[in-house]
């Protein structure tokens, strides 16, 4: 992807600068703002930095599940990492969590024919007894399916969800079919079933199982779930359409509630005249165990990090401070999240945002702010339109900001900004052993760092608050 074919030519920027900033100073920033904002964005787009880091946290430390060694590692990094880039307040604030831990998964078709199986056990999936368990398996085509059942087809076997995952450029798919991954062993339970595999939830044919976490209810028995890989849901999927009831040994060894401890690691633009007020600016440090979480969420750390770094070395004291906060286990619990937001409870928050949706460029920009701030986030996208990122008319102030960042949102009524990422092949790699850096689109970093860095400075140099929302956040 070449970067120049999203940016505008020079005076075509010059001209769409020049009526963003007619806008901009109507709605109340200094011009001396917008010029600053401005530089940030050219200097963005020729910054590295982003790159350097993921390949960096890709390299020197992989994959990093919440309350790991790696974890711990992940966080020593990151210090290392801000601190050198010249963010000041460096710090990690600990929290106590328990983890989930994988063990062995194997499944193997007995019958109709012999067949191994790519597959992945979910994210607190319990294991199966030592010696495995054979039984057969009860087909749905989705979720819906199972959740229609009234049969007693998925008691005494292990029901399988083919559900599917559509692409899409902002994820809706996966936000569609997630469902089957997280809710699928509790409505398998409730039918007597005796464990649960799924589709992976993923819009590729690789061979490789999707993890992800799941969760149970308390008033039905804790079954064993799984992933299989998608070429492998077919064999299934083929072998239930010749009316074959396919007979499977699995066999799972898991870990719960192990006692760990994760971090916040947090570093800062240090604010002038309003430094009380925190602009938040996140991503998540933690990353599933497969893979080495480049994409989920390596390029969110680098492009955050980059971003508020470009504030720091471009000299000007921003009024409110910029926060970066890397959190701990978005994974699997949002423990991260939670604690930082019982800790901050009474900081005002000007702005709450994250980047966790991979390396794709930015496509547009979505709110949820007061209503009396709607201008002044209208002037910034008009500044970010160069960049090729479009505020639409539609659901403008309904944006979600990214896992933590909505939690806080939604808990805190902190207002928020989304810049939407495309995600058309996020759902590829996610979650799997494929999430590598070869992966990242290295291309389309500095576009991301730049528009970040612009939204940044002008939430710390409003005229006015953004927040807090009127009413809590659907
Ligand atoms: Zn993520």
């Amino acid at each position: 992807v070449n970067r120049r074919r999203a940016v505008l030519g020079a005076g075509a920027a010059a001209a769409l600068f020049g009526a963003a900033l007619a806008r901009a100073a109507e709605a109340g920033y200094a011009a001396a703002d917008l010029q600053h904002a401005r530089r940030l964005i050219d200097r963005g787009l020729a910054d590295g930095t982003a790159w350097s880091l993921v390949e960096s946290l890709t390299t020197e430390v992989g994959a990093r599940p919440a309350g790991s060694e790696a974890d711990t590692r992940a966080a020593a990094w990151a210090q290392a990492a801000i601190r050198r880039l010249g963010l000041t307040n460096v710090r990690a604030e600990e929290l106590p969590i328990r983890v989930w831990q994988r063990g062995s998964a194997t499944a193997r078709l007995l019958q109709p024919y012999a067949h191994s199986l790519v597959i992945a056990s979910l994210g607190n999936s319990v294991g199966t007894a030592p010696d495995g368990l054979a039984a057969e398996l009860a087909y749905f085509p989705d979720l819906a399916a199972l959740r229609a059942d009234t049969s007693d087809r998925a008691r005494g076997r292990i029901a399988f969800i083919d559900q599917p995952t559509e692409r899409t450029r902002d994820g809706r798919g996966y936000g569609r079919a997630v469902a089957a991954r997280v809710e699928g062993a509790i409505e398998a339970a409730r039918r007597g079933a005796l464990g649960l595999g799924i589709r992976s939830i993923s819009t590729a044919r690789d061979r490789v199982a999707h993890t992800g976490a799941m969760r149970y209810d308390l008033s039905v028995p804790r079954i064993p779930a799984f992933a299989v890989s998608v070429p492998d849901a077919e064999l299934i999927a083929r072998l239930h359409a010749r009316g074959a009831v396919p007979r499977l040994q699995l066999a799972m060894n898991n870990h719960s509630e192990v006692d760990a401890t994760t971090r916040n690691v947090i570093g800062e633009v240090a604010g002038g005249e309003l430094a009380q007020e925190i602009v938040l600016i996140g991503a998540h440090l933690d990353s599933w165990d497969l893979g080495q979480g480049a994409l989920d969420n390596g390029a969110g750390v680098a492009i955050v990090s980059a971003a508020a770094a470009l504030i720091a070395s471009a000299g000007a004291r921003p009024r409110r401070t910029i926060r970066v906060v890397l959190f701990g286990n978005e994974e699997n619990g949002f423990d991260g999240a939670r604690a930082y937001g019982d800790r901050y409870r009474d900081t005002a928050h000007q702005l709450v945002a994250e980047s966790d949706f991979g390396s794709g460029r930015v496509w547009r920009l979505r709110s949820r702010v007061r209503r009396d701030a709607l201008p002044l986030i209208d002037a910034l996208a008009a500044l970010l339109k160069p960049l090729g990122i479009a505020r639409p008319a539609d659901a403008a102030n309904e944006g979600t900001p990214g896992p933590d960042a909505a939690l806080l949102m939604r808990r805190h009524r902190w207002p928020a900004i989304e810049l939407t990422q495309d995600g058309t092949h996020y759902f590829d790699v996610h979650h799997t052993e494929n999430d590598t850096l070869d992966k990242v689109d290295r291309d389309a970093l500095p576009a991301n760092t730049a528009a970040w860095a612009a939204v940044l400075w002008l939430a710390a140099q409003a005229p006015h608050a953004f927040g807090p929302l009127e009413a809590p956040a659907a």
